[in-house]
């Protein structure tokens, strides 16, 4: 059950649903959002007198476009593409791009929405965006994917640029594709703007950490809000599911602070682990090989099993990371994960975790990070790779890792003092929602009705 929105706000959701008919997941964003805003908005009205939500909550422009291509059998396909550019006030549109058959208008606009947000709390100058499309990449050969990139990129390279809308990676766009897509927006422009996409490889433009940097951050997130209750990582015993670019490099940083990740999953079932998951062999079957999660349990040797239905939040332990998908772990698993003593959760990918599980966390004193905070270390250490790229300069893994340590300490510091001040302490939601909302409208504000 969901707390009212308060007074002016419930009109304005109204609105919101009217005008954005079937968007179920960027209605639950905004809507999670919207709840929180209440104490804000008490003491600042001139963003409600302004429109300022109103403006927020429209994308300043979103594009959809065909991508045809051809598969290795010489069969034409055609797939659709997106790009939802939200908000540019704090700086360039920036946020990854998802290739999974689930991609629709609604899934890019909640998670560009989120972007905005997140993208504030790092307090690096970027604004908010996502796209992504329908394109299965599982199954398909290095040649079509490169085939399909291309014809990604042939029509959305006219709305790029290191200034105005920069993509990276997310769901099913990893190091090989952001690749393609570079070589192909390069070949057209005849321009070499490394700037103009995040996720690069290390040759070309990349930055060190970029890869870990989600995964590493949301770890380092947790590890903050562990120690302002007087406690740290080691020993702790983590569920991770997924099995991707955020989930493995959150279980590498989990195992370094001294914890066991015992979990891992992907859209076929889930693994347990007592010994830990063996990090070496995981990307061996994920990233090299481009298997399965099963393929990780045969040849562990009789150390794991893989369950193939349910889910992964039925395995007792004290820190659950989510970094699959949205709404992957529901008010029951919420109830389950209590019920077998989680202390600490948080969000590696963006919203998994429903509404009602928030609540069941939060009511039961689970510190809850939300992922417009815990994984924002991606984005941020994106943001690294632009300065970088403008300044052709390139850190070392070690600078580049303590600037992300420094940002995930800036941000967790944020979000609870902001929820501190305005009277909901410990409650990360609230705070990292005020204080992106009140960066982003300070600078909507400032720059007229435009
Ligand atoms: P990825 O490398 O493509 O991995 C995605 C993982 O999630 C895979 O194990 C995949 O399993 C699983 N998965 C995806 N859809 C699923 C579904 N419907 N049901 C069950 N499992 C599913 O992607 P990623 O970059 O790690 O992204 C994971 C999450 O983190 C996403 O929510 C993304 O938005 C978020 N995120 C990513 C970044 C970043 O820097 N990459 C930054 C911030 C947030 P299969 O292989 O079976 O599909």
């Amino acid at each position: 059950m969901s707390p009212v929105l308060e007074g002016q706000l419930e009109p304005l959701y109204a609105e919101l649903l009217r005008r954005n008919p079937g968007e179920e997941e960027f209605h639950q964003a905004a809507r999670e959002v919207l709840e929180t805003l209440g104490p804000l908005l008490a003491k600042r009205p001139e963003f409600l007198e302004a429109k300022v939500i109103e403006r927020i909550c429209e994308p300043e422009r979103q594009l959809i476009f065909r991508v045809p291509w051809t598969d290795d059998s010489g069969q034409v396909h055609v797939n659709r593409g997106f790009r939802v550019e939200f908000n540019s006030a704090l700086g360039p549109f920036k946020g990854g791009l998802r290739f999974h058959p689930s991609v629709n208008l609604g899934i890019v606009k909640f998670l560009g929405f989120e972007q905005i947000f997140k993208n504030a709390l790092t307090g690096m100058s970027i604004g908010g965006g996502k796209g992504g499309s329908d394109f299965d990449p599982k199954g398909r050969s290095a040649n079509e994917v490169m085939r399909f990139c291309q014809s990604f990129m042939t029509e959305l390279y006219r709305h790029l640029g290191e200034h105005t809308d920069v993509p990276a990676g997310d769901i099913g766009v990893g190091g090989r594709e952001i690749g393609y897509l570079f070589g192909q927006y390069r070949r057209i422009t005849n321009r070499y703007e490394a700037g103009v996409l995040t996720g690069k490889g290390l040759g070309w433009g990349g930055s060190q950490v970029r890869t870990e940097a989600t995964g590493y951050g949301s770890v380092l997130f947790i590890a903050e809000m562990l120690r302002v209750r007087g406690e740290d990582m080691d020993g702790h015993r983590v569920a991770v599911s997924g099995s991707g670019n955020v989930a493995r490099h959150a279980i590498d940083k989990a195992h370094q602070l001294g914890a066991t990740v015992i979990t891992c999953s992907d859209s076929s079932g889930y693994v347990v682990d007592e010994k830990g998951i063996d990090l070496e062999l995981l990307h061996q079957v994920k990233e090299v090989e481009r298997g399965r999660v099963g393929d990780y349990v045969e040849r562990r040797g009789g150390a794991a099993r893989l369950v193939e239905q349910g889910s992964v939040w039925q395995v007792p332990c004290d820190v659950a990371l989510p970094a699959a998908t949205q709404n992957e772990l529901t008010e029951s698993d919420a109830v389950t994960l209590v019920r077998n003593g989680v202390t600490a959760v948080a969000e590696g990918a963006n919203m998994p975790t429903t509404p009602e599980a928030v609540r069941v966390l939060r009511e039961a004193g689970v510190a809850f990070g939300p992922g417009k905070a815990a994984n924002a270390g991606g984005v941020a250490t994106s943001a690294l790779e632009m300065r970088q790229n403008a300044s052709r300069e390139s850190w070392s893994f070690e600078r580049a890792e303590e600037q992300l340590a420094q940002i995930m300490r800036h941000i967790h510091t944020l979000c609870h003092d902001t929820a501190q001040r305005y009277d909901r302490p410990g409650d990360y939601v609230a705070g990292a929602n005020i204080a992106g909302f009140e960066a982003v409208a300070e600078a909507v504000l400032a720059q007229g009705v435009i």
